[in-house]
């Protein structure tokens, strides 16, 4: 069995290790802050003293820590896992980060024959605790096919889309969609609301018709009696719309939707509400319109 070592324990990386750990693996983790690795110790896992330490004694790697840049830091960093690792080592990487600065990763690990996957997940803690992952995958064929039974003890939906950075691109075509529908559903409650609909019965009539998504059904529900606890929160959902603009802009692709919204979520992070969840963007329509979702006050 491959020996795997996991870089990240936040709210998604924490989620994945526990399954890891569950489905028999043998883990050695290294977490910033080292206090939040006592847990999974405890749960078995081994500990290790820096990212280069952790390469040194594993042959799978596993990251899932912030941004670009952090990324960059655990690879490149001093003490870094390039510093660790051996030619025939495997690094998937789980963040959402830069589509452009993944390929430019895979390039330079590839110089000390260091394989890479480009590995973003979709689907939230929810789906990191329960292992219902949806993972989007850039490199090659044999690196999908080797880090496969891994993957599988968090992944439910496991596609490989392309090369190196597709995983990235298609993580962010599910961000476009995400805005644009939380758009829609927002748009279209308040247009209930001030047409004096009942809104439940509204999200039951339309939410399996063509209109329906996601969004609508699992967040307007929330979003008419004024829950606005984050799942995913505006600043992370503003980290993911910069770098779907930023690689948009590279391209020289216009995409009006996602930038009107990227603008209506920094009007509500200038009013402090960044750490909201992301359907309280119909908070900055409700302004916008002069209309309000009714329920009691914000939970
Ligand atoms: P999180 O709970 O804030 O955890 C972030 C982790 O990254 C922490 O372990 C943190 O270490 C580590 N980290 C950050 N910067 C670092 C650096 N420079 N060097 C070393 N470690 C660093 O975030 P999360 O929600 O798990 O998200 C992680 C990634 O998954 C992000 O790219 C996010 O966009 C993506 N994602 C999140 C969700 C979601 O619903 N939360 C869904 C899909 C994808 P410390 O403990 O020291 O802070």
């Amino acid at each position: 069995m491959e020996r795997v070592g996991f870089i990240g324990l936040g709210i998604m990386g924490g989620g994945m290790t526990r399954n890891l750990l569950k489905a028999g693996h043998a883990v050695t983790v290294w977490n910033r802050t080292a206090a939040r690795m006592e847990e999974f110790v405890a749960l078995g896992a081994q500990r290790a003293a820096s990212p280069a330490d952790l390469a040194v004694r594993c042959d799978v790697i596993l990251i899932c820590v912030s941004n670009t840049p952090d990324v960059e830091q655990v690879l490149f960093g001093p003490q870094g896992v390039a510093e660790g690792a051996r030619p025939g080592t495997l690094v998937v990487d789980h963040s959402t980060i830069s589509p452009r600065r993944t390929a430019e990763m895979a390039r330079r690990l590839a110089e000390q024959r260091v394989a890479f996957l480009d590995a973003p997940v979709s689907g939230g803690s929810e789906g990191a605790a329960r292992g219902t992952l949806s993972i989007m995958i850039g490199g090659e064929a044999k690196d999908v096919e080797r880090a496969l039974p891994i993957l599988r003890a968090y992944g439910k939906t496991i596609t490989h889309v392309g090369p190196h950075g597709a995983g990235q691109m298609t993580k962010l075509v599910n961000q476009i969609l995400v805005v644009v529908n939380q758009l829609a559903a927002s748009e279209a409650l308040l247009f209930a609301q001030a047409g004096g609909l009942d809104l439940t019965k509204t999200i039951e009539a339309v939410k399996d018709g063509a209109g329906g998504s996601w969004m609508l059904a699992h967040r307007g529900p929330q979003m008419i009696v004024r829950d606005f606890r984050p799942g995913f929160t505006i600043d992370l959902q503003q980290k993911d719309l910069r770098l779907v603009l930023e690689a948009a802009d590279e391209m020289g692709v216009p995409l009006l939707g996602t930038s009107l919204v990227f603008q209506l979520y920094r009007t509500l992070q200038a009013q402090g509400l960044g750490g909201e969840g992301n359907h309280a963007l119909v908070k900055a329509l409700e302004r916008l319109m002069g209309v309000e979702l009714g329920g009691e006050k914000d939970r």
